[in-house]
């Protein structure tokens, strides 16, 4: 990954973050992009429009925002979707940030070693998704754009929103164990 890889905000995403309902993503989240504490780069990563994540560069840290330029520019995905996605990946940022899961949960080149790693690698990605999707669902609410997020937000606050998240995590997932973990736990977590 080269530094001349990365990008900065864009008109579209400086228009999103200037009208961004969160403070903590309009002064902190963006602000670190700005200043290039958290790099930001428009590349497709299969499966996902947006992620946050955290690779090793030279023995340090780098954090990253990837955003998919075609999905980005698409007019298939309303600004109140991206906001809530700009929202949902500041979640894991912050998560990473205050040490809140291991770091290696935003980490896309890790590899846990045996069977016991794997369940510990799923039980911090569910903690972490969890929180981000609730949070996400929050802000849908106060913006009246629930129906942005396919039915999810709708169940948020019964137990039927953890066997939701569940089926759209392994959605993405092929790992046996990683799967298993999220069925586990979404019939066991408290709503
Ligand atoms: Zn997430």
């Amino acid at each position: 990954m080269s530094i001349s890889s990365f990008a900065s905000l864009d008109s579209k995403l400086e228009r999103l973050v200037a009208n961004h309902p969160m403070v903590s993503v309009q002064e902190g989240f963006c602000d670190r992009i700005r200043h290039g504490d958290i790099r930001l780069q428009y590349k497709a990563r299969h499966g996902c429009t947006a992620i946050f994540s955290v690779t090793m560069v030279d023995g340090s840290p780098m954090r990253v925002l990837t955003i998919d330029p075609s999905a980005f520019a698409s007019a298939l995905k309303s600004d109140a979707w991206w906001t809530l996605v700009i929202f949902h990946e500041s979640v894991h940022e912050c998560q990473y940030r205050k040490g809140e899961r291991d770091p290696q949960t935003f980490d896309p080149t890790y590899r846990p070693r045996d069977r016991t790693e794997w369940a510990h690698f799923a039980e911090e990605k569910w903690y972490a998704e969890r929180e981000a999707y609730q949070k996400e669902c929050w802000l849908a609410q106060r913006m009246g754009a629930q129906h942005e997020l396919g039915g999810l937000c709708e169940l948020a606050g019964t137990h039927r929103f953890d066997r939701q998240l569940a089926r759209l995590l392994a959605a993405n997932e092929t790992n046996p164990i990683v799967r298993r973990t999220f069925s586990r736990l979404a019939t066991s977590t408290q709503a």
